[in-house]
């Protein structure tokens, strides 16, 4: 192999997420091999498409959060247990939290999203959020709270009729007690907007089966520990709702560290071309949640992240051995959401199927190919390892 200088030094990935994680073990399967380093402040890989059934009870936190170990054992990547805070392009270095220097022939961002408040006065103070196992456990106790409290009519607000949204409303529904009336809000005039249409078709039915009231045209003006304040813009009207819980699911925006390169100006957006290279830096890569492309508005989803964390591997071997870089197109596998307790809708190769038995088979993929206990790391695999 020719000898470069950007393949002296290790292949780092940073973040070890479905794009991170996937990314680091396609480069493992390279021959030759290059050093690889993945850079993850979390002991344990989250796989949140289950983190619905770890809410209700149907699966347990160390399934679906297993830990990295069970995935890198013996595939020769080393794990840093850190964060990156910067990145010097220039210098193909970047810092960790715990202030340590790593140079790097390439790079992988894949840091992945956060939650978007929006600046939404009152949301970072009292809303509940849906992305980690902690979240889900506070969520738990809110549940039990609610349902062994008595008085006055108690109600759930979930804001953002997003793919995490409704599915959140049909869980949450089955969990709480018929007195608890559950509400659903989004500036949205239609729930899932970005989804197939018989899953939305499948969704709408499975809201009005719960009684969720759904508030479309909505917006969040404002919130506080008891009420959210809202306004319809098709009535043109405000209005308050009280509420005992306040889920946020309205949008999420990407996590980057600070970066320094000279050509490009990295701010609130971490643009890529179609090789997934950050625009004027060749060693640079970007992909998952925390990548975007001017033209093409690739999902935010563990699918694109998987796609794109097999292309980066392969264009990284290709790069480190003087080969082209191949365009990331993005192939639609289709879609499957949770509808509650035993109920899901799928809408994939040609299959469009809803209630127990999509219940089933969204299960049984999840639990495909992967001969370990952990029901998290079959699942996790089914995805990550692509066999
Ligand atoms: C509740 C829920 C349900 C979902 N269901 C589905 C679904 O059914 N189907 C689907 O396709 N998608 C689903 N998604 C979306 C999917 O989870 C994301 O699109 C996917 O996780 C993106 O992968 P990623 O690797 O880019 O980011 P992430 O999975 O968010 O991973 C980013 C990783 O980077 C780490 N990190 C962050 N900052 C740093 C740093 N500075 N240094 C090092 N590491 C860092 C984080 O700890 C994390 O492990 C769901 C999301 C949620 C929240």
């Amino acid at each position: 192999m020719v000898s470069h200088p950007e393949s002296s030094h290790p292949v780092i990935v940073a973040g070890g997420g479905f794009a991170g994680l996937s990314t680091a073990l396609a480069l493992s399967r390279s021959k030759p091999r290059p050093s690889i380093l993945l850079i993850e402040p979390n002991k344990t890989f989250v796989f949140s498409p289950l983190l619905y059934e770890f809410l209700s009870g149907e699966l347990r936190s160390w399934e679906v959060t297993p830990p990295y170990s069970a995935f890198l054992n013996g595939r020769g990547i080393a794990l840093l247990q850190d964060k990156v805070i910067s990145v010097d392009a220039c210098k193909q270095n970047l810092l960790t939290t715990s202030g340590v220097t790593f140079t790097y022939s390439q790079l992988i961002l894949a840091t992945g999203s956060e939650t978007n408040h929006f600046d939404i006065p009152g949301v970072l103070e009292h809303a509940l959020m849906f992305k980690s196992t902690r979240d889900v456990e506070v969520l738990k106790e809110r549940i039990n709270y609610l349902n062994q409290s008595h008085g006055s009519q108690k109600c759930c607000v979930i804001v953002g009729a997003g793919s995490t949204g409704v599915e959140l409303a049909c869980k949450v529904s089955d969990l709480l007690n018929d007195q608890i009336a559950v509400h659903l809000i989004d500036l949205s005039n239609t729930i899932l907007p970005n989804c197939h249409l018989f899953n939305q078709q499948q969704s709408q039915l499975a809201l009005r089966k719960r009684h969720v009231h759904i508030h479309l045209q909505t917006e969040v003006e404002s919130l506080s520990a008891k009420s959210i304040n809202l306004i319809n813009h098709n009535l043109l009207s405000h209005f308050t709702l009280t509420h005992d819980c306040l889920i946020w699911t309205a949008g999420t925006k990407q996590v980057i560290p600070s970066i320094f390169a000279e050509k490009i100006d990295v701010g609130q957006e971490l643009l890529v071309d179609r090789f997934l290279q950050v625009t004027g830096c060749k060693n640079l890569f970007a992909i998952g949640d925390a990548a975007s492309h001017r033209e093409d508005l690739w999902p935010a989803n563990a699918q694109v992240a998987v796609q794109q964390a097999q292309l980066v591997a392969r264009n990284i071997i290709a790069l480190r051995n003087d080969r082209s870089l191949q365009h990331f197109e993005f192939k639609d596998w289709g879609e499957m959401l949770s509808l509650g307790i035993g109920d899901a809708t799928i809408s994939a190769l040609g299959l469009s199927l809803a209630g127990p038995l999509a219940f089933q088979i969204r299960r049984m993929i999840y639990l495909a190919r992967f001969p370990v206990k952990s029901i998290g790391i079959k699942s996790a695999s089914a995805w990550v390892l692509g066999n």
